[in-house]
This record gives C-alpha cells, sequence and structure tokens, in this order.
C-alpha cells in the first residue's frame, strides 16, 4: 500500500517542475542491451553509441558462460561482507588478477566504482588533510573527497600550473595531501597529464589517486592510464572498475599491500556491505582473460574514434571517448533525438555532469561496432553540426 506526505508529494513535484523547466530533468527508460551494440528501446533497435562496454564483453559467450557457471557453483548472491564469510576464492582470484595487470603489489575488488571511491579517500585521510580534485573529476572522486572531510581544493581540468599553484600555498598547512583525477576523463576522453602530475605529487608529497574506469581494458595495452605513458607514470592509488571494458560490475583499487591492508580494516564501503555475487567476478575473470589475449579488440575502439573523427572533422582522438560539444541543454537533446530517428543512440549529456555551457553529445567506441555503423553516424553528426554552425 502507498502511503502519501502531502508535503513531501509537493515538495517532490515543485523541484521535479523546476528541473522540467530547465531542461534538466531525466528519465529513465528501458534498454535492452544485445551483442554488437544493438540496444532495443520502445520496441525498436538502435546502435548504441553511449556505451561504456567498450570491448562489447558485456554479451559476450565466453563472459556470459563464465557468470553463469559461477553462479551454478558458488550461487546468485554472496551473502555477506567479506570481512564476515561473502569472500569466496573466486574473488581473492580476481584480486590477484587485477594486480598482475597493473603489476601493483595488492589490488581490493569493491561493490562498484562508485563504492570505491567512496572508501579510499575516507579511509586514508580526516580533518586536516588537504585533497586536491581535477574539476572534472568523476562525480564520485569528489563524492570521496567530500566524505573524508579533508578540506578540498580544486584545480581547472589538467592545469598543472594551477595545481603546483595550490600546492605552493596550500600544501603546509595540512598534514597529508592528496591529489585526485580521472586516468582519461570520463566526458571529454582526455587523459590527465600523470607523469607531470606524478613528480608535482612527489615534490610536494602529495598522494596520487587515478580513476582509471575508462582506460583499463582499452589504453596502455588494456593496463590503464599509467601504461599509456612512456616511461610509465605509475601512482600509487589506481582504482577503475569492472563495469565499462570488463563488461561485469565491480570496482577496485591496485596498490601497495600495506596501503590495501588498511583498506581492508578500515574501508567502510567494504566492511558494511555484501561482497559482489559471483556472477559479477566470474564474469570480470573471463574479461580478464580476453583483455589479456586479444589485442585486437582492445585497439579496435580507438581506432573507430579515429574513423569517426576523421570523418567529421574532430581533433585526432586520444581515447574511445569523443565529446560532440553543442553548448545549450536544447541543442543536445535536438541532436540526441535527431541521431535516434536514424537508428543511433547517443544520449545528450547535460548540467551538472558537465559544466554549465557545455552539453553535449558524448559518443562512445567499442570493438563491436562495424564500420557501416561509424560511417553513417559520422555522417548524421556532419550535418548536425553544419546546421550548429550556420545558426550560431
Ligand atoms: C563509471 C565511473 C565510475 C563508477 O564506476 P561504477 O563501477 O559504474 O560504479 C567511477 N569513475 C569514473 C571516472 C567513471 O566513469
Amino acid at each position: 500500500m502507498q502511503s502519501n506526505s502531502p508535503s513531501l508529494e509537493k515538495f517532490a513535484a515543485r523541484k521535479l517542475a523546476g528541473l522540467e523547466k530547465r531542461q534538466l530533468r531525466r528519465r529513465l527508460k528501458e534498454s535492452n542491451n544485445s551483442v554488437g551494440m544493438q540496444v532495443e528501446r520502445d520496441g525498436q533497435t538502435y546502435v548504441n553509441f553511449c556505451s561504456n562496454d567498450y570491448l562489447g564483453l558485456a554479451n559476450d559467450p565466453r563472459v556470459i558462460k563464465a557468470a553463469q557457471d559461477a553462479t551454478a557453483r558458488y550461487g546468485a548472491g554472496s551473502g555477506a561482507s567479506r570481512l564476515v564469510t561473502g569472500g569466496h576464492h573466486l574473488l581473492f582470484e580476481l584480486e590477484r588478477r587485477l594486480a598482475r595487470l597493473k603489476g601493483t603489489e595488492d589490488c581490493i575488488v569493491f561493490g562498484s566504482g562508485y563504492l570505491a571511491n567512496l572508501a579510499i579517500a575516507p579511509a586514508l585521510l580526516g580533518v586536516g588533510d588537504l585533497v586536491l580534485v581535477d574539476e572534472l573529476a568523476h562525480a564520485c572522486i569528489h563524492a570521496g573527497a567530500e566524505l573524508s572531510r579533508a578540506q578540498i581544493r580544486k584545480f581547472r581540468h589538467n592545469d598543472l600550473d594551477h595545481l603546483r599553484e595550490l600546492l605552493d600555498t596550500e600544501r603546509s598547512a595540512y598534514r597529508h595531501a592528496m591529489i585526485m583525477t580521472d586516468g582519461v576523463f570520463s566526458m571529454d576522453g582526455d587523459f590527465a597529464p600523470l607523469p607531470e602530475m606524478l613528480a608535482l605529487a612527489d615534490r610536494y608529497d602529495a598522494w596520487t589517486l587515478v580513476d582509471d574506469a575508462h582506460a583499463v581494458g582499452v589504453v596502455g595495452d588494456g593496463k590503464g592510464s599509467s601504461a599509456y605513458f612512456e616511461p610509465q607514470a605509475t601512482p600509487p592509488l589506481q582504482m577503475g572498475t569492472l563495469s565499462k571494458a570488463l563488461g561485469s560490475y565491480g570496482g577496485y583499487l591496485c596498490a601497495s599491500h600495506t596501503v590495501c591492508e588498511l583498506l581492508r580494516t578500515r574501508a567502510r564501503p567494504l566492511v558494511f556491505t555484501t561482497a559482489l555475487p559471483p556472477a559479477s567476478i566470474g564474469a570480470a575473470l573471463a574479461a580478464l582473460d580476453i583483455v589479456e589475449s586479444d589485442a585486437k579488440r582492445r585497439e579496435r575502439p580507438l581506432e573507430l574514434a579515429k574513423r569517426f573523427c576523421a570523418a567529421v572533422g574532430l581533433p585526432v582522438p586520444v581515447s574511445p571517448i569523443v565529446p560532440v560539444l553543442l553548448g545549450s541543454e536544447a541543442r543536445a537533446l535536438d541532436a540526441s533525438a535527431r541521431l535516434q530517428d536514424q537508428g543511433f543512440l547517443v544520449t545528450a549529456i547535460r548540467p551538472p555532469t558537465v559544466p554549465r555551457g557545455t552539453a553535449r553529445l558524448r559518443i562512445t567506441f567499442s570493438a563491436t561496432h562495424t564500420e557501416a555503423d561509424i560511417d553513417q553516424l559520422a555522417q548524421g553528426v556532419r550535418l548536425i553540426l553544419q546546421e550548429t554552425s550556420e545558426t550560431a
């Protein structure tokens, strides 16, 4: 039975109306993903260009089979927190495999990437410490920083001079300091300047946390953003997700053994939540096998992104995320609707996900897209940009 509180109803309705008016209301739509980046919505089939399943592994038969086998063997749920009885052997195996991929001493798997970021900073920082976070870092990095109760300073996106200035003026007033950034930025597809950032971190004794949600599996031979640089630029804290290129669900932190041991004891989103279900772990293990052995598949999303950008006349991309900036919310929504009419699903990205005035299409490329898909999409986007520039 539904029991409504009149004041609560009134509050929610007023809030929604305000969001609607500013074109910021979001609606959940049913979307059923299937192989080859096909997605079914409202009875229609579209080519999905806004999935983070960069390698098409979420629907790979080998990954699905591994999830089924793990479920048959270990059950549908894990039944408890890992500190109680939820940590079965597949989970430890997954942590060893991720540590090996990243070349770190140790790894902890969390319930999701979001939870990993809520766990890390609060376990390592507190009042009297300083967090320096890239203004465009993912929402859960900012949330983790807030939860830590450390003093937060945002630096302008990828602006090393700003970061240095903040370290210079503020660092000495705090006990510990942490720099937080995406490795590959989720809405822009660019890299953080890790070599220079780590040099600064070293100079000012700051700890660097890099979020590799959009890097693992697709850049740096599948190892992520640190391996993209020559020589490798390896931060002490490398987190990421199993939910994007790895086609499964869950998050992780790769770090030293000592740091991981501290988090196993102190990280509340690990201690007080149920361990990942076996299916997700089995799927991630099978996905890692594919990532490690199939270089062609790893390289494909970026190749396709390059093909698209060349056809549209956009700068050469460095990752499979290509932003097409349109400015206003209305323009982004309109472009998205037009592409949908042509059979492509490309969600409009609006504030607060991106800064005001930078609403955009965010196009993501996957190994299982076809070249024909890319060329048709490019044609549609080219037209939209032409009209936008004519009316601007
Ligand atoms: C998606 C994403 C996350 C969250 O990962 P989930 O496993 O989906 O919770 C964290 N950081 C970045 C940069 C992301 O894009």
